[in-house]
């Protein structure tokens, strides 16, 4: 049986492989004795779930297309079946009331009970089929636990399978990549996610927002994900596979022929220069960077050295790390971001022991969260500095919103200079210092920046967020997330008028820099610097390369004066056919 299942290309590329599970039955759970006179309440507690966890099952059932097999609606029946049995809704009452355990924790070792019979039979199918009390007693842990999307940590072996989750975590997408995964797939999360952006960067093939998908996959089952078109076929026939077989030959003939442009200079057909650099995160894309002859580093984003670890690195080891990728890039400048962490960045998976916000984006991040921990910037800056010793760094600070806190950043840097002066130790004088502008704030304001700043980079992942108030993260608004709205149109322009105002550079290093759709139009609107991820920068070159920025000009004017839409969207089709 061949099912397809749609939600959101997030990184482009095709993979053929098995699924892999992973986090189902990995639901943080807290563990707590309960008062004996609250004992019935968390019994009643309980039983809410089981029925609202029952009337969600009802409601997937309730969609499926008629015309769809109907293995698929037995499939859930067997779900509903199992939240009435008495091994899952009963079990745990009795560890409730004899025991005194919260709920979370009496279904937890209910699961772990039954589990450990599936794990102990011989048969191949009936071990698979613990995965469906994971997915029924998941659904009941998170209505108790009120969440939708419960933050795991990932753990086993990926290679080559294709990993479906509900959402994951940079951090977890790190260590995927590390076990060889060969594609992602999650019900939750948006494409400017920053899981999405490192599968991207990974070159990962990822397809996000599949809603509800869970039932309707197993463990081994064989998948095709097609990442740029936002589907997942399973069960493919022998036809499909050696379709989209012929289809991953063909995107690779494409690549090669990419591959040729490494060399060619960056200049458009009406001889405007244009500066390409590309965006790193992990020791891998520094070589991939290198491979496709990015012109220097426009983003080192530092957050990953921060990931998967206790402690976070000291001065010395994010010097070590940071001259390393000043040695890797050949004497290529390097922009090195100060610490963004925050939000949908996190050290890793679980949180430990972070405050719970309502609305993390507009929190304490990025430059935020340094100026209010001293003892994490410092080292930071010093860090950075010292690299600058060694060849040309910039420093750029994220989220700036305030000229208040642009002021308290230099005061800090001045400070770290004072410190390297007294010790002796080196670095250059003269490192520019710049900000990304992706705050509708920093943006209207950009001229007072400039002013301030040796150079300003917009980041349209953030700016496009704040400015149409959607959350990058969250699918459910993911319609909304237009870079060709307007207000975002005008934004960038106001930052790239002025930067050419007070003379300072402008670049691009938000994902639409690197989205080939949109280099024209950016051409157009005067933007000279682009940092792209380096898996997106030969496409991205190709364009410039068969680009006239005069003519570009004209078209984005026109772009930026349409009301409709649609009509916008059409104008830069036909832009880019020119
Ligand atoms: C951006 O916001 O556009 C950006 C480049 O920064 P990040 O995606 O790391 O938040
Ligand atoms: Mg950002």
């Amino acid at each position: 049986m061949t099912f397809s299942l749609h939600g959101i290309g997030a990184s482009k590329g095709i993979a053929i492989g098995k699924v892999h599970m992973v986090a189902r039955g990995l639901v943080d759970v807290p563990e707590y004795f309960v008062e004996k006179s609250e004992i019935e309440r968390e019994v009643e507690r309980f039983g809410i779930a089981v029925a609202e966890a029952r009337a969600e099952l009802g409601a997937v059932r309730e969609h499926i297309p008629p015309d769809t097999d109907t293995d698929i609606a037995a499939f859930i029946d067997t779900h509903l079946l199992m939240l009435d049995d008495s091994a899952i809704t009963s079990a745990p009452i009795r560890l409730i009331r004899e025991e005194g355990r919260n709920a979370e924790w009496a279904l937890k070792l209910q699961r772990d009970a039954l589990v450990a019979v599936f794990d102990a039979m011989d048969d191949d199918y009936l071990r698979t089929r613990k995965n469906d009390i994971d997915h029924v007693v998941n659904t009941v842990q998170m209505r108790l636990l009120h969440t939708e999307k419960p933050l795991r940590r990932a753990d086993g072996s990926f290679a080559g399978k294709i990993v479906f989750a509900d959402d994951l975590t940079p951090a977890d997408t790190v260590l995927m990549q590390h076990q060889g995964v060969a594609a992602l797939v999650t019900e939750f999360g948006g494409p400017n996610s920053h899981t999405a952006i490192l599968a991207r960067s990974l070159r990962i093939p990822a397809v996000v927002g599949l809603h509800n998908a869970g039932p309707y996959l197993r463990d081994e089952d064989t998948v095709i994900v097609d990442g740029r078109k936002g589907v997942v076929l399973v069960g493919p026939d022998d036809q499909t596979v050696r379709h989209y077989k012929k289809r991953q030959r063909e995107i690779e003939r494409i690549h090669a022929a990419r591959r040729k442009l490494r060399f060619a200079p960056t200049v458009t057909c009406d001889g405007e220069s244009i500066v390409l650099q590309a965006n790193v995160e992990l020791p891998a894309d520094l070589e991939t960077a290198v491979q496709v002859g990015a012109q220097g580093i426009g983003l080192y984003r530092t957050e990953y050295l921060f990931m998967n670890r206790d402690e976070p690195p000291g001065e010395e080891e994010q010097y070590q790390a940071y001259t390393e990728v000043m040695r890797a890039g050949e004497g290529a400048p390097v922009t090195i971001r100060t610490l963004d962490l925050g939000a949908d960045k996190q050290v890793d998976g679980s949180r430990p022991g972070a405050p719970v916000t309502s609305n993390p984006a507009l929190g304490l991040r990025a430059v935020r969260l340094c100026l209010k921990e001293p003892g994490l910037f410092r080292p930071q800056l010093r860090a950075i500095l010292r690299t600058s010793a060694h060849g040309p760094v910039r420093m750029m600070i994220p989220m700036l919103s305030t000229t208040a806190e642009l002021a308290q950043v230099l005061e800090l840097i001045k400070a770290c200079r004072k410190e390297l002066d007294e010790a002796g130790q080196p670095y250059d004088k003269t490192m520019p210092v710049g900000a990304m502008i992706e705050v509708p704030a920093a943006a209207i304001c950009a001229d007072i920046f400039a002013r301030e700043l040796d150079f300003l980079s917009i980041g349209t992942n953030d700016l496009i967020q704040y400015t149409i108030a959607i959350d990058r993260v969250d699918d459910e608004v993911n319609y909304l997330y237009d870079p060709l709205h307007p207000a975002v149109l005008r934004l960038i322009q106001m930052t790239i008028r002025s930067g050419q105002k007070v003379g300072i550079p402008v670049a691009m290093c938000g994902e639409m820099a690197g989205d080939a759709r949109y280099t024209r139009l950016l051409l157009g609107m005067g933007l000279k610097e682009f940092s792209v991820h380096p898996n997106a920068l030969l496409e991205v070159k190709q364009v410039i390369t068969e680009s006239h920025v005069r003519e570009s000009r004209k078209f984005s004017q026109r772009v930026m004066r349409v009301i409709k839409s649609t009509t916008r969207s059409a104008l830069l089709e036909e832009m880019n056919r020119l």
